[in-house]
Parts: C-alpha cells; sequence; structure tokens
C-alpha cells in the first residue's frame, strides 16, 4: 500500500486542522540562512505526511514542527508505536526510503527513564527522537518498530530536560575520572537516533545542547553521520560532546546511505571545535572484509593530514566493531544485497539469540581480538594522538 493511503486511522485528523497554526501550502519560502531551510535539507527531507498523536500535535513543539511543513498532510494516530502502515519489514526499499524522506512521526514519550551504560557514556538519556531520515544497513536503531521507521520525534521535550535536570542534580559531582569523561557525567541523548538530523525538523536537539551547558557536572553527548551547520550556533560552551562516526569511505558509500559523507564529516570537526562542542570520532562500526586494514589505514592517515592539532589535542575515538542481525539480513538482500556481502560473514561470525528472540551476529571472539589488537597498531602507527576511550 503506498504511504499515501494508508490503512490504519482516520483519514481525516479528529483533533481539527482549524485548532493547528497550519500556514498555507503554497506561498513564499521562509526567508532565513538557516541550514534546515536549504534546498540540500529539504531534499533529505521532504515531509509530505505527519502521523500525530493528539496530545504530541497541539503540544508547543508539535505545534513549531506541523507550521514548518504546512504541506503536509496530518493523520491521526493512538500510538507513536503502533502505525502498521509504517512500520514492519514488509514492503519494497524504495517504499522504505520514501517513507524516511516524506513521513515524521510526532509522539509524547510517556517513560522517562535514564539508564547507567557506563561504556560510551555514563548514562542513556530518554532520547528526543526514535527512527532516522538516514538508512545506514546496519542500523539497529529501527529494531523495536521495523527497518522503515522513520523519525519520530517527542514533542514533550520540556519534561525530558525537566527528567534530566533532576537526575543531573541527584548525581552531585563525578567522584572520580572514568572512561567515559574524567570530569562530567556523560549523558548519550541519542541512542535512537540522529540528533543532527531531528535538528533539521526542530529544536529539540537545540533545547537538550542549551540546557546541558547549565549543568557543569554533566555533558551530553551523541553519535552522527549527519553534518548540520545550524548546530554551530548553539553555544554549547564544551557540555556537549560531538561523536561524529567514521569508516573508510568505499565501505561507507555502500553502508550508510543517506548521510554525509566521511570527508565531510572529518572537515567539520575543527568548526564544531571552535563553536564550542568537543568533537570525538566513533571508529564504526568496524567491519572485517579482505583489505579492511589498508582501507582503515588510508582514513586515518587523511584524519591525521586534514585535522588541525587543536581537535588532536582532545579527539578520543570510540572503537565498535560490527553487529548483525539475521532479520535485518534477510530485508538487506530484498534490496541492497551488495551491502550484505560486507556485513554478513558467518564464517568469521558466531551468533547470540537476544532477550526480545532476534538472532544477532558478530564477530568471533579470536577474530574480533585480531582486528581490534590490528586497529590499534593502525592507530599507533598513523593517528597516535587518537586515544581509544572504549573498544566493544
Ligand atoms: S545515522 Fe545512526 S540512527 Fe541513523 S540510520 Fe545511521 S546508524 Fe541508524
Amino acid at each position: 500500500m503506498s504511504h499515501s493511503s494508508p490503512s490504519h486511522g482516520p483519514q481525516e485528523p479528529l483533533f481539527g486542522l482549524d485548532e493547528l497554526p497550519r500556514a498555507p501550502a503554497t506561498g513564499p519560502a521562509p526567508t532565513t540562512s538557516a541550514f534546515r531551510d536549504s534546498a540540500q535539507a529539504r531534499r533529505l527531507l521532504a515531509i509530505r505526511e505527519i502521523h500525530a498523536e493528539p496530545a504530541a500535535a497541539v503540544s508547543p513543539r508539535g505545534r513549531e514542527i506541523l507550521a514548518r511543513f504546512p504541506g503536509a498532510r496530518l493523520i491521526e494516530v493512538d500510538s507513536h508505536w503502533r502505525i502498521p502502515a509504517l512500520h514492519g519489514n514488509e514492503g519494497s526499499a524504495d517504499r522504505w526510503m520514501r517513507i524516511k524522506r516524506e513521513t515524521l512521526v510526532l509522539g509524547v514519550k510517556k517513560t522517562l527513564t535514564t539508564r547507567p551504560n557506563g561504556r560510551s557514556a555514563d548514562w542513556i538519556a530518554p532520547g528526543p527522537s526514535n527512527g532516522c531520515a538516514l538508512s545506514c544497513v546496519y542500523c539497529y536503531v529501527p529494531r523495536r518498530k521495523g527497518f522503515a521507521n522513520p523519525i519520530t520525534l517527542f514533542t514533550n521535550i520540556d519534561r525530558i530536560i525537566a527528567h534530566l535536570g533532576r537526575h543531573v542534580a541527584a548525581q552531585g559531582p563525578k567522584p572520580e575520572p572514568n572512561q567515559c569523561d574524567p570530569e562530567a557525567w556523560v549523558y548519550d541523548i541519542g541512542e535512537n537516533g540522529d540528533c543532527s538530523v531531528d535538528a533539521l525538523v526542530c529544536d529539540n536537539t537545540a533545547d537538550l545542547v542549551r540546557a546541558f551547558r547549565d549543568w557543569p557536572t554533566a555533558k551530553a553527548s551523541f553519535a552522527t553521520k549527519f553534518v548540520n551547520p545550524d548546530l554551530l550556533d548553539l553555544d554549547p560552551r564544551g557540555r556537549t560532546r560531538v561523536r561524529f562516526s567514521v569508516m573508510p569511505a568505499g565501505d561507507s558509500r555502500l553502508l550508510d546511505l543517506r548521510t554525509s559523507p566521511v570527508d565531510r564529516r572529518i572537515a567539520a570537526a575543527a568548526d564544531f571545535l571552535d563553536a564550542g562542542y568537543e568533537v570525538h570520532f566513533n571508529l564504526s562500526p568496524v567491519v572485517v572484509r579482505p583489505g579492511w586494514q589498508e582501507a582503515w589505514a588510508e582514513l586515518l592517515r587523511h584524519m591525521d593530514d586534514v585535522l588541525p592539532q587543536r581537535v588532536k589535542r582532545q579527539a578520543l575515538a570510540e572503537v565498535i566493531m560490527l553487529t548483525h542481525n539475521a532479520d535485518l539480513h534477510d530485508v538487506n538482500l530484498r534490496w541492497h544485497p551488495r551491502g550484505e556481502d560486507l556485513l554478513w560473514r558467518p564464517a568469521e561470525q558466531e551468533t547470540k539469540r537476544s532477550q526480545n528472540g532476534a538472532l544477532n551476529l558478530r564477530y568471533r571472539a579470536d577474530i574480533k581480538r585480531g582486528a581490534l589488537s590490528e586497529l590499534r597498531d593502525l592507530l599507533a602507527r598513523h593517528a597516535p594522538w587518537l586515544g581509544v576511550r572504549y573498544a566493544f
């Protein structure tokens, strides 16, 4: 079924378009220099349909988002978790790409929980979104909603920030350094999406960055594969860590669909540092395939060549080896089998049944150990300034 004729819910919104601040669908384009209003941003996100919980649609953030996309059709949904016409793995990849480009979901995040982590961050914050408009073929983010999962934005960002403020206050100062940070409690704010892409739609990311700059014992952190220059205006005052994910360009072209090219992510690092962010890198995911060592060596040499000293002085890396999933493999085979040549290598991977029944694959322990050791050698040789904060 076409995305424009959903099988669920009423065709007309129940909460009444008249109550919402919709600008006319035609009229002069907004005059602003924000990147999110540029033609480039509007090619990535050309929103035609917004599925919204009623409470989300009438909230201040929801109204702002609806006003940004005046031509989009508004469809009421009971729950952002259950939209059968969007979610699930059936349908063609062409449709998924269109869903990711043309569809938004607005919801209210009901359960606000900050979970301990201890690897990349001390804490996983309740995220401002779930789902992503980019299409990395190994992405685990859509695991609960199916692989076409478009961006769901949570409109109760004020409650999320109030929850985080209480959590930060309850921790007090960090008692001792750890691998996450020597001084600050680190909160990952982007576990289930890409905050740079969310910022094309609304100010959830901006609100979080601004909140963290007033919390001297805490730091926000998010990984991204998208360069959004609008984030340069947020004045984070060192309280937000951006982790640009990088991998060899050839792998990325095959696996990181709809993302910013890797060399652009690297080139943006100095701008983000100068704008007040801490800038780290995620070497992620590391895909073991014939010739991977030379490809990573080339990437690290490129980083060493182009990154200025001030970026190198403060940069650290996370190394994350690829994990894959049998369901995702089956889905990818139907639309992007070349990517699976790199990702699906059962002779080198072992399986593990997760709690929700999914069959996950990761490199065999001996292969993973060997690859991590080789990657550390490559780092020592080509980018000795890039310490590894943690490898997984
Ligand atoms: S950018 Fe991150 S969240 Fe978005 S598709 Fe890629 S891996 Fe998933």
